[in-house]
């Protein structure tokens, strides 16, 4: 393996061979991955990495960057001629500016350990997902995450004001910006932030901060109909300033969820369940505000009934129910769909596409729940007699009914391996072409992330 002797070389016990090689290369949480790469590179500067990719791109070498490996596309996994660079090295919070409420951190870093040290600096850091203990900021700025505070504060991609990369060839190149404005010609982040690993290797980020909430009011409510949850959104976003979460339920996601993790929420289920969340900016006067908003709503027959999180630990039991992780440990081959669509249209199309599901697979659990307010749905779906073509079977079926309402097949976990073939379901000839010539232009020799997204 003369490229794997060069590096070593260069590079010296950085490189990882055989046996040194830990099996958390193997895959991402997609669970799709099958191999462990010929070599691991774990850096812990640009310069290190910058010398790795010079060396493999003379020798058209196939390079995958990992992260914290949480993706669910299949993006970070690797076959055995591939070399991976692992960021988990390559940590650390270089600086927090106050005046500036920005955060410059290296890409390796840990979500919450960035999210710890915003706080402790009397900031929000406000990307926020349920994988934040092992998903880094690179990965999540590789993949554009959403998450849960979508609604208030953007998606990753609005969160970020500068960053590092380091380009196949090994050029780096360093920007990091701490304005918001800077219209100096093309606006280069963009063309990184949910590339997912194939334009170029994210190394330092500058993060805006935000003021820290003085604490969070919880409500989950119950209502009738999509068309009420539509409504009580909009009148959220009217009146609550500080909302920043509103994630629906359906009815038979709710219960799964809440019957097995034993939580006595409401008496009968309701045809959906609605979390909302707002922000404290100031004094307990919010706290008066919001059961007067959630009273009104009531009256007018919008919600028919609201529990409000007295404590931290009732708000977790309600978030618990959303996050599913019941659902996660008791359904067999539970697999995760990840859609966008038109907030107006969601109410439709999970009817279609849970009457298209049953009718091939009538003994499999669909359910849905989502953020919604950001036009994202996720699809849970479980067969127990499944078998290796379901996924792709589920796939074809869903993706088919997204491309009939104009969606998106890919909300917020990317595109990797797992959506590939489908993403001219979302994207025009024309698209595809530019995305391909961006491609070659920034790595001509293909060697970042091959096979990935195009
Ligand atoms: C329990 C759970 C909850 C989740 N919730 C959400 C959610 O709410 N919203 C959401 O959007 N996602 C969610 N995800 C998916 C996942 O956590 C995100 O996609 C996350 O951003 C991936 O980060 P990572 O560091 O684990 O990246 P990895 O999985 O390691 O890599 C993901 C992709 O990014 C590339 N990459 C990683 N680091 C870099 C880098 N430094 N430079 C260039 N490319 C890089 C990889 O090559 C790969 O293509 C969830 C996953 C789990 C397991």
């Amino acid at each position: 393996m003369p490229i794997v002797d060069d590096l070593k070389q260069a590079l010296g016990d950085i490189v990882l061979v055989g046996a040194e090689i830990g099996e958390r290369h193997r895959s991402d949480a997609s669970l799709t991955g099958k191999d462990l790469p010929k070599a691991v590179i774990r850096p812990t500067s640009s310069e290190e990495i910058a010398e790795a990719l010079r060396l493999c791109n003379a020798n058209g070498q196939a390079v995958v960057v990992q992260g914290g490996m949480t993706g669910l596309a299949g993006g970070a996994n690797a076959d055995g001629n591939a070399i991976v660079i692992s960021l988990e090295r390559l940590t650390g919070i270089e600086e927090i500016d106050p005046q500036a409420a920005t955060m410059t951190v290296r890409a390796g870093t840990p979500l919450e350990v960035a999210q710890r040290a915003a706080e402790d600096a009397g900031f929000l850091l406000p990307i926020d997902l349920g994988a934040r203990g092992s998903c880094q900021i690179g990965g999540n700025l590789a993949t554009n995450a959403g998450g849960i505070r979508v609604l208030r504060y953007g998606v990753t991609r609005d969160n970020v004001l500068g960053l590092e990369v380091v380009l196949a060839d090994g050029t780096v190149i360093t920007s990091l910006n701490k304005m918001i404005k800077n219209n100096t010609g093309y606006d280069l982040r963009q063309y990184f932030i949910g590339s997912e690993g194939t334009l170029g290797v994210i190394t330092r980020a500058v993060l805006r901060l935000r003021p820290l909430p003085a604490g969070r009011l919880t409500a989950l409510c119950a209502l009738e109909s999509y068309d009420n949850v539509v409504a009580f959104l909009a009148r959220c976003q009217r009146r609550l300033p500080g909302l920043s979460a509103f994630e629906a339920m359906w009815q038979n996601y709710f219960r799964f969820n809440a019957e097995a993790s034993k939580l006595k929420l409401f008496d009968d289920v309701p045809p959906f369940s609605v979390i909302i969340e707002q922000d404290l900016l100031s004094d307990d006067g919010d706290r008066d505000a919001f059961e007067a908003f959630l009273g009104e709503a009531l009256e007018e027959g919008i919600i028919n009934d609201a529990l409000i999180a007295q404590s931290e630990k009732e708000s977790r039991s309600f978030w618990s129910a959303r996050e599913g992780h019941a659902m996660d440990q008791l359904l067999p081959s539970l697999i995760n769909l990840d859609v966008s669509l038109p907030i107006g249209d969601i109410g439709r199309f999970a009817e279609d596409c849970s009457q298209a599901l049953s009718a091939r697979f009538p003994a499999a659990h669909v359910s849905f729940f989502g953020h919604v307010a950001d036009s994202n749905l996720h699809i849970a779906f479980s067969e127990a007699d499944s078998d290796a073509e379901t996924p792709h079977i589920v796939d074809g079926i869903v993706y088919e009914i997204v491309r009939r309402y104009r969606g998106s097949i890919s909300a917020e976990h990317g595109i990797g391996t797992l959506k590939r073939d489908f993403l001219d379901h979302s994207r025009s000839p024309a698209e595809l072409d530019l995305m391909h010539r961006i491609k070659h232009a920034l790595d001509p020799n293909g060697i970042l992330n091959p096979g990935k997204v195009l």
